[in-house]
């Protein structure tokens, strides 16, 4: 009897996130709103799980959740701070600014992908939330067909529980 209440309190930690929280550059934008994102992320911390299976990356602990809200937290103070009053043409030329300033946080750099490599997400991001933050669009710097396949992969191995 013992031994089933806690089996249960055990399975009560483990969270299953989908796509909401990502551990890793992983961050598919494309049809979703940051913002509401961000308050997603707050309701999922406060489950207080102690095992977090994300939508991308490897399996971690309930911090990954604090993590992640980080770095959309910074991504849009940043894209405020230094893009918001710009057009989208002079707004493009500070994504590396915005992009060095998040890498060097180290709780949240994990998740800013890397400028260059066949997979960077970043500037989807950062266009993303100038969008929702200006209405106004950036041109086009996406690697959203690539992201929207890798949403497609099933979930990692270490997260399938039998
Ligand atoms: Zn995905």
């Amino acid at each position: 009897m013992m031994t089933n209440t806690n089996a249960t309190s055990v399975l009560a930690k483990i969270l299953f996130t989908g796509d909401v929280c990502v551990n890793g550059p992983y961050n598919y934008v494309g049809d979703g709103d940051v913002g509401k994102w961000v308050a997603t992320l707050n309701a999922a911390r406060k489950l207080d799980a102690k095992i977090v299976c994300t939508g991308h990356g490897p399996r971690s602990i309930g911090t990954v959740l604090d993590d992640q809200h980080a770095f959309f937290k910074g991504l849009r103070e940043q894209v405020g701070a230094l893009m918001a009053d710009r057009a989208p043409e002079e707004a493009k030329a500070q994504i590396e600014s915005i992009r060095a300033t998040l890498k060097g946080n180290p709780q949240i750099a994990r998740f800013v992908g890397e400028r260059g490599a066949g997979w960077d997400p970043f500037p989807a991001q950062v266009a993303k939330v100038y969008e929702e933050l200006t209405g106004k669009k950036l041109a086009a710097l996406m690697h959203e067909p690539q992201l929207a396949r890798l949403c497609s992969r099933p979930l990692p191995r270490s997260c399938v529980t039998s």
